[in-house]
């Protein structure tokens, strides 16, 4: 296992500058696996661009932006998805961490493409990734703590006036006091960044890149990439912003299973695979990284080729089973579960009899 954590938390030795010379690719190792993280860091004026990009592509309903991740399972709820149901035509990180949590759940998002309601973590999520996206428009001396603070409630103004929808989030607060906390808890993560990057040293090769791509299988696979960093040797580092706390080491695995599946993508794309994967968690202050080799991803791959065998069987069958788990607490679909004495809708697509049955 290659997964590396800093805590650069107030009593660490990470301040920004710190952290800029400690977070590049590191130099190879015999395992591939990450050290301590210090090598030629993709940052700078001189990082190169990545090369030539997939246009971007309409993304369907089902495959939500990163933003609508960045606060764990509840963050889902931001995407408030509704819309005709269908089959699955692709799968991204987020709707592959649907099936395995729980296949109803997967069908309920996918297939009946069931509406959810916004959450405020979610939201916040959004607009916070929205700052640490826009933040690089600006020269890099100019990309301070407080001009990123300030950039929050703009920020959060532009997302309302694209969805009105979220108005409802406050709409039981007329003295905006919750809007206010809101505000400030999410401009206190954007603070939080700077003491885990520079970004006057960062010159990000790519922001918010939605990438896909089609395995030999035919499996389709696309998601968003918060950041991609390349560095002058050609080193590709992918980037992920999380609002939540890092999740403790037992079960960072399950985090970096949506970073495995974008080096997975961003490999298929150009054919590299990228040096190193970084999960930035501002709710506590810690980076994660990785080093994936390509019997890792090749491992990814199969894995992901087996996940969307048994989504294919469920389609054609129509059986999608609840897993309940203590992640329930955070599904918009407990009136449609049986696990909570709910009834699915009707399945709405045609049912085929498994095979040999
Ligand atoms: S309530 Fe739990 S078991 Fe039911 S669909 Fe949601 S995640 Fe699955």
């Amino acid at each position: 296992m290659g997964t590396s954590t800093e805590n650069a938390g107030p009593d660490a030795a990470h301040g920004p500058h710190a952290q800029g010379a400690a977070d590049g690719p590191a130099s190879p190792s015999a395992d591939g696996a990450a050290t301590a993280g210090h090598g030629a860091a993709p940052e700078g004026p001189r990082a190169a661009a990545i090369g030539p990009q997939p246009g971007p592509v309409d993304a369907p309903a089902a495959a939500a932006g990163p933003q609508a991740e960045a606060a764990g399972p509840q963050a889902e709820g931001a995407a408030v998805r509704s819309g005709r149901p269908g089959p699955p035509v692709a799968l991204s990180p987020s709707r592959a961490g649907d099936f395995m949590q729980c296949p109803l759940l997967y069908r309920f998002r996918v297939i009946d493409k069931l509406p959810e309601k916004p959450s405020p973590a979610a939201t916040r999520g959004t607009v916070v990734h929205a700052v640490l996206e826009r933040l690089f428009d600006a020269p890099a001396a100019e990309r301070t703590a407080g001009g990123a603070r300030a950039m929050v409630a703009g920020e959060w103004e532009k997302l309302l006036a694209k969805r009105p929808e979220l108005a409802e989030l406050f709409a039981d607060d007329p003295a905006g006091e919750r809007l206010a906390g809101w505000l400030s808890d999410a401009e206190a993560l954007v603070e939080r960044w700077f003491t885990l990057e520079d970004p006057t040293r960062l010159e990000p090769a790519e922001r918010e890149l939605y990438v896909e791509t089609v395995l030999e299988s035919g499996l389709q696979l696309r998601g968003f990439i918060d950041r991609v960093d390349v560095a002058p040797t050609g080193e590709v580092r992918i980037v992920d912003y999380k609002t939540g706390k890092a999740p403790r080491p037992q079960f960072a695995e399950g985090a970096l299973f949506q970073m495995k599946f974008y080096a997975l993508v961003v490999w298929r794309l150009r054919g590299v695979v990228p040096r190193r994967l970084q999960l930035v968690y501002l709710g506590s202050g810690d980076i994660i990284t990785y080093d994936p080799g390509e019997s890792e991803l090749l491992a990814v791959e199969r894995k992901l080729l087996a996940l969307w065998e048994a989504i294919q069987t469920a389609t054609a069958t129509g059986d999608w089973r609840p897993r309940p788990t203590k992640l329930c607490g955070w599904c918009d679909h407990q009136a449609h579960c049986p696990e909570f004495g709910g009834t699915p809708p009707v399945y709405p697509l045609e049912i085929r009899p498994a095979d040999g049955a």
